[in-house]
């Protein structure tokens, strides 16, 4: 904050892309109901994300033409693939009932969640500084695959039935659940603005499962996790499956059980491609294709998902973005 040369805006919302013909000369953005103006001396950077990335680019007149033309913005440069290509991880869960061992639903409820919090506020320790998450798995799901098709997600914890952990509250007993999603999923959605307007929400179409192949991976990963809790050591700390239930047998059943209580594991990349063929957004440099003076540095340029979670891989292409910057 003590460079000279760097002006932070909180609160600050990029409303569109200024251009000068087909030169990026800076950004309009609002703070409460001002307009203001940045003016780049070089280049605009963009790094709004894989969902607001490619939103300021279509309301900044990049984009598919028939979007433009049906929003009426102004066109700067053609870009088909703007938007497109969106994919992310998708995961669905199993829960089962823990005898023997202690889960952290024990410790969320009445007297002992008074403690964990008098931990967290006198300590910075306890149940409230724990990532949803404890322990991870990559896995060959899919009978004859050659390398891990399949994350699993331990959590040492349980929501009450149908609710989604971290949005839910806890089960009063013991409990642990195992998310699983598939690593590298075929399906592609995307992202599109509805209006011109910079604070309406894009549409946000994800597509997950659309692609039979990334149910079938979906499905070999749900059983996996069965057959993992039914061996020990496991298997002696587990007293019953309670979500979906055993009930829930036949393929088609954990379908469409994966279908209508899966979620996001918010890796969502891939809106402003970035590669070597021109009908891409993003060359390899990063710049955006058609215009000048403009580049997408965040998880948007990524070409497919990786096979992992996306934190580490934006920092590295922000690192390398910085780099290509500087030449
Ligand atoms: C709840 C959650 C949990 C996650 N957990 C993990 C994890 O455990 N491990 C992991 O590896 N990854 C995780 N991820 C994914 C990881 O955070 C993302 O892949 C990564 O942050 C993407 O970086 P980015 O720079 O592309 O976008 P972001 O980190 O989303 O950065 C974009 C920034 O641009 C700002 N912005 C957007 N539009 C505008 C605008 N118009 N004007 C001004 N500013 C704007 C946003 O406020 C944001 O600060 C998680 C993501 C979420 C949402």
């Amino acid at each position: 904050m003590q460079r000279p040369n760097l002006a932070v805006r909180t609160h600050a919302q990029a409303t569109r892309i200024e251009f000068e013909g087909r030169r990026a000369v800076g950004v309009r953005f609002q703070i409460a109901d001002e307009t203001y103006s940045a003016r780049a001396a070089r280049e605009v950077i963009l790094a709004a994300g894989a969902i607001n990335s490619p939103q300021l680019l279509q309301l900044s007149g990049i984009g598919d033409l028939a979007l433009l033309d049906k929003m009426q913005i102004s066109v700067i440069a053609p870009s088909a693939g703007v938007g497109r290509n969106l994919v992310d991880h998708y995961a669905a869960r199993i829960a089962v009932r823990v005898r023997g061992a202690a889960t952290l639903n024990e410790r969320s409820h009445g007297g002992p969640l008074i403690v964990e919090a008098l931990r967290y506020l006198f300590q910075r320790r306890g149940l409230l500084t724990m990532a949803p998450s404890n322990a991870y798995g990559f896995v060959r799901a899919v009978e004859g695959a050659t390398r891990a098709d399949t994350q699993l997600l331990f959590t040492p914890a349980s929501s009450e039935v149908g609710q989604v952990v971290g949005q839910a509250k806890l089960e009063r007993e013991p409990g642990m659940t195992c998310g699983v999603l598939q690593l590298r999923p075929y399906s592609r959605g995307h992202v599109c603005i509805v209006d011109r307007h910079p604070f309406t929400a894009p549409e946000i179409q994800p597509n997950y499962l659309a692609d039979p192949r990334d149910s079938d991976t979906l499905l070999a990963g749900l059983r996996y996790v069965r057959k993992l809790f039914a061996a020990e050591p496991l298997a002696s700390f587990i007293a019953a499956e309670t979500w979906p239930g055993r009930d829930v047998g036949r393929d088609d059943e954990l379908i469409d059980f994966a279908r209508r209580t899966g979620s996001t594991v918010y890796h969502l990349v891939g809106t402003c491609r970035m590669g070597a063929e021109e009908s891409l957004p993003v060359d390899t440099s990063l710049k955006v294709r058609g215009v000048e003076a403009l580049r997408v540095i965040d998880a948007s340029v990524m070409p497919s998902i990786i096979s992992g979670n996306t934190y580490a891989t934006t920092i590295m292409i922000a690192e390398r973005g910085a780099d290509l910057l500087m030449r």
